[in-house]
């Protein structure tokens, strides 16, 4: 049901299907494919006395299995397809259970990480996901008060049991002191859309399955790329970014969809790229940080047009929803280059959902039903394009 996955099968096949553009790549391609994890760190620390817990920093999440030997007591954690950052050092290291511990690379290209303990214990691992300042971590816990043996779960098997929920970032334009467009009747764009926002919240939390979670709740300025860095910390599957439009004819009216441009895109990429910001993290666990700067950028690029696919299909169902509540501006998505669409692996739509500028429209979005139907219509939408996806 993720976005996410379904972009990154789009991302696939659309490399596949790249031709020339894509021979450049042939050399990586391998490396694309298998694309390592890196463990960054290994932090150990004694719960209890009979209770020692040891945290993996890694790169992305990853495949483990964790089991005991004997004769001696030693646990083993194998990590699939992962390396070892050049800056870790495995030293020895003592609790009231661990006496050392060290690691090699297979011949498969897994890390193999060896604790070995000073009595019998039962090892038990999960895997926990990025969330605030911490990356992806593997936590195994090595615990000798129980003897009974303990079911090791695969993160795989965590993960399918894990239902995730589907979480839409809605970011209602402008706020504070950026009022965004202003009306004859002195109406506020940036009002107009955190009320539309709030209506569309309330909606998809009553919906099983599905979480929204709003950029701004109130009358607040916040920058532009603050906005999306706040949908990628949440690990959001969609981004919304709602606002109203105004022109210099009071004619001019009718809801509108954007995605991004691919121009944009591309500039946006080299940015993305120079600063270097939760690089590995960019396009949906393909890491960047053992390529060149040029591949590193063509891949993103490659990953953004993906997006921006999804992105646009998206648009085109929210549209066909908004036009049953409204007048339309433009019958298809619009592409411009907005900084707020520029994740280069979420999909992300803007909706100018009407001309304040137009008193008609005005009048309209001033009020809470119309709001409402708005709020209905983008949800029916993005709802549809799921739907389709699960096919
Ligand atoms: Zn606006």
């Amino acid at each position: 049901m993720s976005t996410l996955s379904t972009t990154r099968r789009l991302f696939l096949k659309r490399l596949a299907g790249y031709g020339a553009g894509f021979a450049l790549l042939t050399a990586s391609k391998t490396s694309l494919a298998e694309s390592k994890a890196a463990l960054t760190g290994i932090r150990i620390s004694q719960a209890s006395s009979n209770h020692t817990r040891v945290v993996f920093d890694l790169s992305k999440n990853v495949e483990h299995n964790v089991f005991a030997l004997t004769n001696p007591h030693r646990i083993v954690v194998d990590l699939s397809q992962t390396r070892k950052s050049k800056a870790l050092s495995v030293g020895r290291d003592s609790t009231n259970l661990l006496s050392g511990l060290r690691s090699a690379i297979r011949d498969s290209g897994d890390l193999r990480v060896v604790f070995d303990m000073k009595n019998k214990v039962s090892p038990r691992s999960f895997a926990l996901q990025p969330d605030g300042s911490s990356g992806h971590r593997l936590v195994v816990d090595l615990n000798s008060g129980s003897l009974e043996p303990t079911a090791i779960e695969t993160s795989e098997q965590q993960r399918q049991k894990r239902k995730k929920e589907f979480i839409i970032v809605l970011d209602p334009g402008h706020g504070g002191r950026d009022p965004g467009a202003i009306g004859k009747k002195g109406t506020l764009e940036k009002n107009i859309t955190l009320a539309v926002a709030r209506k569309m919240k309330a909606i998809i939390n009553r919906t099983e399955g599905y979480r929204a979670v709003l950029t701004r709740d109130g009358d607040r300025y916040i920058a532009l790329r603050n906005r999306v860095a706040k949908a990628r910390e949440l690990r959001a599957d969609l981004f919304v970014s709602l606002h109203a439009d105004s022109f210099r004819s009071p004619n001019v009216k009718g809801a509108s969809v954007y995605a991004l441009s691919l121009n944009g895109a591309s500039s946006e990429a080299a940015r993305w790229i120079a600063e270097k910001e939760n690089k590995s993290d960019l396009i949906g666990g393909i890491s960047l940080d053992d390529k060149d700067d040029l591949i590193a950028s063509v891949l993103l690029d490659l990953s953004q047009t993906a997006t921006i696919q999804d992105s646009l299909e998206l648009g085109s169902d929210v549209l066909k929803h908004i036009g049953k509540v409204s007048n339309l501006n433009n019958k298809i998505v619009q592409q411009a280059e907005f900084a707020v669409l520029k994740a280069p692996d979420m999909p992300s739509i803007l909706i100018e959902t009407a001309f304040l500028s137009n008193p008609a429209e005005e009048r309209k979005l001033r009020t809470s039903k119309h709001q409402h139907k708005i709020a209905k219509a983008v949800f029916a939408g993005i709802k549809n394009h799921l739907k389709q996806r699960q096919v």
